[in-house]
């Protein structure tokens, strides 16, 4: 019925996702394992205020390095750990990790000015996960002044009515709240504005197109101005090029965070560079 090219198509389209299908299996089925045999770790990235190039903040990277498949990114392993609800349980392992982390560095005498962890909405979902939360943030000792959640425009699309709950819980106990990837979702302006958050991310899609797409860069010039008038600090993700640092700067955006500056550093690495 196919031509050979196609039959050879169809093996090979077959056997990819198949691969795809074992990978998935083997990392929903060693999450929990990997958490408890030390192999996922933090990786931190750091994000500059623009203007002064003056350290911000730092934004904190899961990894896993398995010892049969090597390096696994979080874009394969967050999304599995949320559908099998470990996602609860690897984030509390990064809570407790980040505040580790931020102890060293404060016994070591570098002042962070604050840290951003990314929180799945599955996470925040949960009732209780401002509890928990605080509580590991409480054990070791971290100011939670220091600390920002990176949520999604997905938790629109979650149950609302928890998550406005735990986002207000947090902002009242000093935690901040941003919006990453901000563009790539579905919030609308409206929803926008009754969000007790602080700061958007304008996703590293939109950074790409500047400055020679005009299209791309009117939508950056457009999420800065609504920026400014729901009084949001905005970052820009993913700069690559000193064009684009320059361009994004041009438009009036305050902080920013990519491979131009820097990619993501070990803990220890953070040390060095900001003693
Ligand atoms: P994100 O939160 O938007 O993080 C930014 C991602 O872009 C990171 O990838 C970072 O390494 C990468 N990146 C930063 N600057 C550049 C750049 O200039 N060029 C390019 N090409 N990439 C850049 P990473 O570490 O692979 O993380 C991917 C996503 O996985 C994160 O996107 C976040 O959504 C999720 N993730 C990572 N760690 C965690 C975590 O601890 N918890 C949860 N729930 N999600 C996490
Ligand atoms: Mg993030
Ligand atoms: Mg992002
Ligand atoms: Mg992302």
């Amino acid at each position: 019925f196919y031509s050979k090219e196609m039959q050879n198509a169809l093996v090979f389209y077959d056997k990819k996702m198949e691969d795809e299908m074992i990978k998935s299996f083997f990392i929903a089925n060693n999450i929990k394992r990997g958490i408890d045999e030390g192999e996922f770790y933090l990786m931190y990235q750091p994000i500059f205020d623009i203007n002064g190039k003056k350290l911000a903040g730092l934004e904190a990277l899961a990894r896993w390095q398995n010892k049969d498949i090597g390096l696994i990114n979080p874009m394969d392993f967050i999304s599995i750990a949320e559908k099998t609800g470990n996602i609860n349980l690897l984030g509390d392992f990064i809570l407790k990790e980040v505040s580790k982390d931020i102890v060293k560095w404060k016994d070591a005498g570098i002042d962070i000015p604050k840290v951003a962890i990314n929180i799945s909405t599955k996470q925040l979902e949960h009732q209780d996960f401002c509890f928990n939360a605080l509580s590991i943030f409480e054990y070791y000792g971290v100011n939670l002044f220091k600390i920002e959640f990176e949520i999604t425009e997905s938790i629109m699309m979650g149950n609302i009515k928890i998550i406005l709950e735990n986002i207000n819980y947090l902002n009242g106990a000093g935690i901040s709240m941003s919006i990453d990837d901000f563009g790539t979702g579905y919030s609308s302006l409206g929803q926008l504005k009754n969000l007790p958050i602080k700061k958007i991310k304008i996703d590293k899609i939109f950074i790409d197109d500047i400055p020679y797409d005009s299209k791309g860069v009117e939508i950056c010039r457009s999420i800065l101005s609504m920026g400014r008038i729901l009084k949001l600090d905005i970052v820009a993700e993913g700069i690559e090029t000193k064009e684009q640092l320059e361009a994004i700067k041009r438009m009036g955006c305050i902080l920013g965070q990519g491979y131009y500056y820097s990619k993501p550093l070990e803990p220890h690495e953070i040390q060095n560079s900001f003693l």
